[in-house]
């Protein structure tokens, strides 16, 4: 049955117990209005580990001046019915003074990576992922953490950080779960009118067309960018705030584009921004010469 703890020594308890019963815990960080995306890290969990854990927490420190912190669905009680059908073990749901208690001053910063991408327009976002994510990790001490590939640059930081803090934590990022025609899932989907959902799909047809253009050995990432942009500005509510190929562990631009770069995007589709990505497959020719 669904556990829900909401305070630190209520989690630290229980993590401590499973852990004298030396049951291996799996963990989903999320902010909560699960969806099928959430749902799937989750699944992958419960076949991979003893527990789940899922932690559901609106960070404040991730959230920029002028963002969407109060407006960020917030539904509890939905959440953890779906959890329960899941067969959760436990949800964490903390609040915001008990994690940021009056005094708190300390963050994980990331020299370059949170400056990339994302980073960019949402300054001190990923300084609050990261900051998050560790104090978790402390917390429920799981064995392997679950992330989405949607959120790319996410998943990038938090290998990092967890490689460069010797967290002995294993981070999975699995697939990005879409609607039918191709938009990504996401709790902020549910800002968009239809006719912006219906927009929206531009993101996805112009990841598709990266794609395409890899597989008929298109290389130069400018003009790949280029017909990226076309179709998204063809697309009259889309307004774009970057568009990119970049390297998967560096995040840096690349200017030819090889077999596993990603090309990333953040839109706003009105007054929604999106982020999408997808992993770039470019196929390799193998040529046998025979002697
Ligand atoms: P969030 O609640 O938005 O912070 O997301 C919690 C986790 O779910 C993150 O690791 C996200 O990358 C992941 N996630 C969000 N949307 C999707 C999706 N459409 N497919 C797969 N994972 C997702």
């Amino acid at each position: 049955m669904l556990q829900v703890i909401t305070s630190i020594e209520d989690i630290k308890q229980r993590i401590k117990t499973f852990k004298e019963d030396q049951l291996s815990i799996g963990f989903v960080p999320t902010m909560g209005a699960l969806h099928e995306g959430h749902l799937s890290l989750v699944r992958q969990a419960k076949e991979e580990n003893d527990k789940v854990v899922v932690s559901i927490f609106v960070n404040p420190l991730q959230f920029g001046v002028g963002e969407d912190f109060t407006q960020y669905p917030r539904t509890f009680d939905d959440d953890c019915k779906l959890l329960s059908k899941e067969d959760v073990d436990v949800v964490f749901n903390p609040k915001a003074p008990e994690m940021y208690p009056d005094g708190f001053c300390t963050s994980v910063v990331l020299e370059h990576l949170e400056d990339r991408l994302c980073g960019k327009s949402r300054p001190g976002h990923f300084r609050g992922v990261a900051t998050i994510v560790l104090k978790l990790f402390n917390l429920i001490n799981p064995d392997i953490a679950y992330f989405g590939q949607k959120d790319f640059q996410q998943t990038v930081i938090i290998k990092r950080v967890v490689a460069d803090l010797n967290l002995g934590v294993n981070i999975k990022a699995l697939p990005t779960i879409r609607e039918k025609e191709g938009l990504a899932l996401s709790s902020r989907n549910g800002y968009l009118s239809e006719t912006e959902k219906k927009d929206a799909l531009c993101l996805y047809k112009a990841l598709i067309r990266v794609q395409e253009m890899a597989n008929a050995g298109v290389k130069n990432a400018r003009e790949i960018l280029g017909e990226m942009e076309k179709i998204i500005n063809n697309c009259k509510s889309a307004r774009i705030d970057y568009i990119s190929i970049v390297n998967p562990e560096t995040l840096e631009a690349v200017s030819e584009v090889q077999h596993g770069d990603v090309a990333a995007l953040a839109v706003r589709i009105g007054k929604t921004r999106l982020i999408d990505n997808i992993i770039l497959m470019v196929l390799i020719a193998f040529f046998i010469l025979l002697a």
